[in-house]
């Protein structure tokens, strides 16, 4: 139902809970961040913490959490395919913890998709159709069944987006890829837009208002690649385009 996505200077966790109560007027039954965690060797994971309910009881439980990662993503979810429960919000992760979506939408082909999925090993943890997207970018990405892998979050999202049928609004991100969150869509709102102090994404210009007025809307069939630094467009085949930035004047 809501999409919310950071990466920048600032501590993520504040921005996403921020972001999510401006999208509750939507609707929903269960929220959820994910959080890059760098570990004082060096190594990076990504923390999922998820609640039924409402981003308030999120907001406390994160106020607990010793996070300060500058880069997450977040969502408020409306259960379309499995009931409100904490397996079954976002965000989804793939078997090996290392790639972690949240998603808008439903994916049509999921049972079909699923069961070739398990057929190849992959376990799941949930009984949404998203979980899906979640197996087939760790998919891409590490490579299977002969088949090399992307290594790369942009071409591993953009190779699941070709296996779904159905509508999404999607933000990705790659515990080997630090900083970075990659966004495709179709059929589902997404906006993007860049401050100062970082690079932002949501299903919603209202949950962007705050850092910039100055947003891209991504049209279907379109992906963005977000940093710290900066954000990049690509269509489906890979290619740059250069995106049409929409000022939005009215007040919230
Ligand atoms: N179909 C997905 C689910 O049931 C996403 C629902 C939503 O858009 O919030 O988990």
């Amino acid at each position: 139902c809501g999409i919310v996505g950071y990466t920048g200077l600032d501590v993520a966790k504040n921005i996403l809970v921020d972001g999510l109560k401006r999208l509750e007027y939507r609707g929903y039954d269960s929220a959820g961040v994910a959080l890059e965690r760098v570990a004082p060797n060096g190594s990076t994971s990504i923390d999922v913490i998820r609640r039924v309910g409402k981003v308030a009881g999120l907001e406390s439980e994160l106020a607990a959490v010793d996070a300060d990662a500058t880069c997450g993503i977040g969502h408020t979810r409306w259960a379309t395919h499995g009931r409100p429960s904490v397996a079954n919000a976002h965000p989804h992760t793939s078997c090996d913890g290392r790639i972690a979506i949240v998603h808008n939408g439903i994916i049509e082909n999921f049972a079909e998709l699923r069961e070739a999925l398990q057929a190849r090993g992959h376990h799941f943890a949930s009984e949404t159709d998203t979980e899906v997207f979640a197996h087939l970018i760790e998919e891409a990405y590490d490579g299977h069944g002969g088949r090399e892998g992307a290594h790369d979050l942009l071409t591993a999202v953009r190779e699941a987006c070709t296996q779904v049928v159905g509508a999404y609004g999607l933000a990705a991100m790659c515990a080997d890829e630090p900083g970075v969150i990659v966004v495709a869509r179709k059929d589902s709102p997404i906006v993007i837009g860049r401050g100062e102090r970082g690079s932002y994404v949501a299903s919603d210009v209202i949950a962007l208002i705050e850092a910039t007025r100055d947003v891209v809307v991504l049209e279907d069939g379109q992906f963005a690649r977000l940093t710290p630094e900066g954000i990049s467009y690509t269509d489906a085949e890979g290619a740059a385009i250069e995106p049409v930035v929409t000022h939005i004047e009215w007040d919230i």
